[in-house]
């Protein structure tokens, strides 16, 4: 045991100063190291210097490795949401709570469900430049966040359910009256350190009315956007926004539609065709009337070939569980591996990071969802059993020790 141990330290690279507590493996596990790729039905992963050093069904781990209990556990790629928002109160004076207040609220929010890697589509950056610092730096124990910063709206057209946010955040975000107003916010707020631009290219002003952005103005913030180098989401609505947003060279849908009027497969070819991605958010709109339909359309886009990926809208709902995501979709269609894919392969394929992200490999960042059950024989639920949320080597959750609630 001891000499096998210490080969496969030195096939790694690994020398004895290097076997550091910070190594952690995972023996015995279901290991699902990508869609559509073969179990490793009794198998360990170790990380090492926050990478996938090993896979293996060989259990022979380096000394002072840090081994965490599995029996029976699933080790799958770390999780994406590609749509969350840092709004609320918890998350005003980000700068000086303490880590473990932030850790605890990461947890609740986000690493409960075993997210290693979120997209923020639109909060103050003061808030998300601010706690990503901080998550970098080391100081607090978080998920990999891009963010969209500021979001862009039509002009004097501010969805009404953002009322209730503070009138600091609303005065700040982009309302262009021209293209050039759009172009110049665009280049602001990605200088100012968002990664992605967010369009509102229709915006819910009142329950049932809909202000479509003008089109000259989404094409010249998406044109700057894409020549800055960042991808471009849209909240589209309706079919006119989905219009704008594909004229404008839009990259990903935020959401589906929530009216699916005149929605048809000439619409669903043009998005397959223009490769956009759409992040489905079912339930967002599980209580709508129309929400079979909107089922319906995912999984004629799925079998269209229009790429998905997975969010919630998590943060603007206050409510943190997304089991129901997976259950809706679920319902839609999709089977465990295309909700797999979502999860990790196609994030990682849509911000280009498939070459470090997304599988269960050696060389790959650490970050691994571990779960307690298998999804393929539990069914959907088993996403969120989540045992491990892995970052980069770090545990960012472990269900048998969550943070603390503290009173502060
Ligand atoms: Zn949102």
């Amino acid at each position: 045991m001891k000499t096998s141990a210490i080969i496969l330290a030195a096939a790694l690279g690994i020398t004895g100063a290097d076997c550091r507590a910070s190594d952690i493996a995972i023996v015995h596990a279901r290991i699902y190291p990508a869609p559509g790729v073969a179990t490793l039905v009794d198998g360990m992963v170790l990380i090492h210097d926050g990478r996938i050093a090993a896979v293996s069904d060989r259990v022979a781990l380096p000394p002072g490795t840090t081994v965490l209990a599995c029996d029976g556990c699933v080790i799958l790629a770390g999780f994406w949401n590609a749509h969350v928002h840092f709004v609320g109160p918890q998350w005003l004076g980000v700068a000086h709570l303490p880590p473990r207040t932030l850790e605890r609220q990461l947890q609740q929010m986000l690493t409960h469900s075993g997210f290693t890697s979120v997209v923020d589509t639109g909060s103050d950056p003061a808030v998300t430049n601010e706690l990503r610092r901080r998550i970098e730096r080391g100081e607090v124990a978080g998920p990999h966040i891009r963010t969209a910063g500021l979001p862009v709206f039509p002009a004097k057209a501010l969805p009404f359910y953002l009322a209730d946010l503070p009138s600091g955040f609303t005065t700040k975000v982009g309302q262009p009256a021209s293209p050039d107003e759009a172009r110049d916010f665009v280049a602001r707020n990605l200088a100012a350190g968002a990664d992605i631009t967010k369009l509102f290219t229709g915006s819910i002003v009142a329950p049932e009315q809909v202000q479509p952005m003008r089109r000259d103005i989404a094409a010249a913030a998406a044109s700057e956007s894409h020549r800055l180098g960042a991808i471009v989401f849209a909240h589209p609505t309706n079919l006119e926004g989905v219009r704008i947003a594909t004229a404008s060279g839009v990259d990903v849908l935020a959401h589906a539609l929530e009216d699916v009027h005149g929605f048809d497969q000439t619409e669903i070819r043009d998005l397959a065709r223009r490769r956009v991605t759409i992040v489905p958010t079912l339930k967002l709109f599980a209580q709508d009337r129309n929400i079979q339909e909107i089922r319906r359309l995912v999984l004629r886009a799925h079998r269209a070939g229009v790429p998905l990926v997975f969010g919630t809208d998590t943060g603007f709902l206050a409510d943190y569980d997304v089991s129901e995501e997976y259950r809706q979709l679920s319902l839609a269609g999709l089977k465990i591996d295309d909700i797999l894919a979502m999860l990790t392969t196609a994030p990682a394929a849509l911000f280009k990071t498939t070459s470090h992200q997304g599988r269960v490999a050696p060389g790959m960042d650490g970050d691994l969802t571990v779960l307690g059950s298998d999804p393929k024989s539990e069914g959907v639920r088993a996403f969120s059993d989540v045992r491990y949320t892995i970052r980069a080597g770090k545990v960012l959750f472990d269900r048998a020790h969550p943070e603390a609630d503290q009173s502060d």
